[in-house]
Parts: structure tokens; C-alpha cells; sequence
């Protein structure tokens, strides 16, 4: 795979590790961890802070290095989990596989206009989870930023007014960014794209979006 440019934050990271983001957008958070390392080893550090967290508020009386023990177990990468495998040839990362229970054949695509595809995944509500086919050279039609959008390419790459987002790259967007994502020539995009009711996530992601865009 072709370098990742775009990441997760640290405040997803975060979330996700203490397991509260809604399950569209874990589903996403998951698929990214699984094509990159970078995340993957800035997810491990997370859990490893909170499981040390969880565990100083028993009794136990916590030596002062208990931090520096902490810190350089990560370092040392003792805790990492290794990548997930699946085919060679699938688009589909694990955690996505097993959610659809299969790969790009197995997705049942419904028509939303001007050749674009998408298929809703079943999720937990509060957020709301799609992947998208978008043809290559085509345009993503119209569909509003009705509070935090995340799409994570799988295949293929799309172009915004402001970047270019290929395979593994996250794009995070608010109501106040207007875009217009165009399918790069040549192949056809793949997305993984969460978004979320209104009133969740009101608070936290639009702050994460206007780092991540620095707007
Ligand atoms: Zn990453
Ligand atoms: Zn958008």
C-alpha cells in the first residue's frame, strides 16, 4: 500500500479506547488501525494508559516508576497486536470483512445517482455507516454535511478542493467544510464513510474536524 498521509487523532484514538464513539465510527476507527501501523501503535499506547489507569484505582498503592514502566512497555511495543491478515487480493480489511461477512462481492449496492453506489451497513444507532463506489473521474453527488462525517478510502482515490486522499487515508469533515470529492481517473473509489445523527458527537467532532482540517 501507498504511503497513509491522512490519521486518525489522537481524540478518536482516544474514544475508540475507551469505547465510547458510536459504532458506525469504530467501525471505521478499526478498519484504519488495521492498514496502519502509525495508528495501530498509537492505539496500543492508549490502551495501555487506560488499562494502567483502570488498574491505579484499586487499592493497590502504585510505585511512582509505575508511569515509566508503562511508558516503556510501549516503547517497547509488547503489547502490539499484530496486523490482521486476510487475502491478498480482498479490498476489504478484517474488521470490515467481518462486518459484511465477505468482501466487495458480497456488498448489495444500492443506486443513489450518477453512477455512484452505496450500501448502508447495519450499526447501532446514533451514527450511520456506508460504503461508497464511486466510478472513477466521477464526482460524489450532493449529500450535505448534516453534523461529522469520516471517510476512510479503501481503494481507489478521491480529490477535494483541499487534498487528495488515497488508500488508508481519512478524510474527517463537519457541516463547515464544502467539498466536492471527485474520483481520481483510472479506478474506481472504494469508501468506508460514517456519519452522525444529529446531537451526537456535537461536541467533540466538530472540534476534531477543525484541527484536522485547520480551518
Ligand atoms: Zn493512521
Ligand atoms: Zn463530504
Amino acid at each position: 500500500m501507498s504511503k497513509i498521509n491522512h490519521h486518525l487523532t489522537d481524540e478518536m484514538l482516544l474514544s475508540y479506547s475507551a469505547g465510547s464513539l458510536a459504532e458506525a465510527f469504530s467501525l471505521v476507527v478499526a478498519t484504519h488501525v488495521s492498514m496502519c501501523d502509525e495508528c495501530r501503535a498509537r492505539l496500543d499506547a492508549f490502551d495501555a494508559v487506560g488499562g494502567s489507569v483502570l488498574n491505579d484505582c484499586g487499592e493497590a498503592v502504585v510505585g511512582a516508576d509505575s508511569l515509566d514502566a508503562t511508558l516503556a512497555r510501549i516503547t517497547a511495543g509488547e503489547d502490539r497486536l499484530p496486523a490482521r491478515k486476510t487475502k491478498a487480493d480482498a479490498v476489504f480489511p478484517a474488521p470490515l470483512a467481518e462486518y459484511v461477512d465477505g468482501d466487495l462481492d458480497a456488498v448489495k449496492w444500492t443506486r443513489v445517482g450518477g453512477g455512484v453506489r452505496q450500501a448502508i451497513l447495519p450499526t447501532s444507532k446514533g451514527a450511520t455507516v456506508r460504503l461508497l463506489h464511486i466510478p472513477a473521474g466521477t464526482a460524489v453527488p450532493d449529500h450535505g454535511h448534516n453534523g461529522a462525517e469520516m471517510t476512510l478510502v479503501l481503494k481507489g482515490a478521491f480529490r477535494d478542493e483541499f487534498d487528495r486522499f488515497g488508500p488508508g487515508d481519512v478524510e474527517v469533515a463537519n457541516e463547515d467544510l464544502h467539498h466536492t470529492p471527485v474520483a481520481e481517473e483510472g479506478e474506481d473509489c472504494i469508501c468506508l464513510a460514517a456519519t452522525d445523527a444529529p446531537l451526537r458527537f456535537n461536541a467533540i467532532l466538530p472540534r476534531i474536524a477543525q484541527r484536522f482540517v485547520r480551518i
